[in-house]
């Protein structure tokens, strides 16, 4: 089947002149999201993480999945003020403006593999924030894994030289 069609174009999301790309028509399908996941997987395996780590909140979707099919640990990445432990906090550069993420400080035992997941990878922003989040955690950051790629915003160029897992790109 053609999975990357079931992924919905929406122009002017959630600004003029955004074209968002909507996967909850993606997730909808029983056989779409399957086969995501499955191929997700495929992908990933050969990174033997020890633990995913998802962001707020379209990587939990993904995120989730993966870590019980790969036998690893699911961690949050949240939005500031949610997780309620200590955290660590990354800023970040959005187009106007700063955003914030965090990770609960005792997510991730010292030493062990990560593998940093989300629906969609545009500018690189957000993929790189949570890396340096988790590297200070004191973590391996083994790679990425994304559903979506738009690689016209070359993303990647932001990221560390690790594997990256893209299924469709855009
Ligand atoms: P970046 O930081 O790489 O510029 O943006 C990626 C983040 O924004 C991801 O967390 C992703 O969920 C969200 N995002 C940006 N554009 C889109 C889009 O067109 N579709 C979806 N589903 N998410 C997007």
């Amino acid at each position: 089947m053609d999975v990357k069609s079931l992924i919905r174009e929406i122009p002017d999301f959630p600004k003029p002149g955004i074209l968002f790309r909507d996967i909850t028509t993606l997730l909808r399908d029983p056989e779409g999201l399957r086969s995501t996941i499955d191929t997700l997987t495929e992908k990933c395996t050969d990174l033997a993480p020890d633990y995913i780590v998802g962001m707020e909140s379209r990587g939990f979707i993904f995120g989730a999945p993966l870590a019980y099919k790969l036998g690893a640990g699911f961690i949050p990445v949240r939005k500031p003020g949610k997780l309620p432990a200590a955290v660590h906090t990354v800023e970040y550069e959005l187009e106007y403006g700063t955003d914030k993420l965090e990770i609960h400080q005792d997510a991730l035992r010292p030493g062990s593999r990560v593998l940093i997941v989300d629906d969609l990878i545009a500018t690189g922003g957000t993929a790189a924030a949570t890396a340096s989040l988790v590297q200070q955690t004191g973590c391996e950051l083994v790679g990425f894994g994304f559903i979506i790629e738009l690689v016209d915003l070359s993303g990647r160029k932001l990221l560390p030289d690790i594997p990256i897992k893209t299924l469709f790109q855009f």
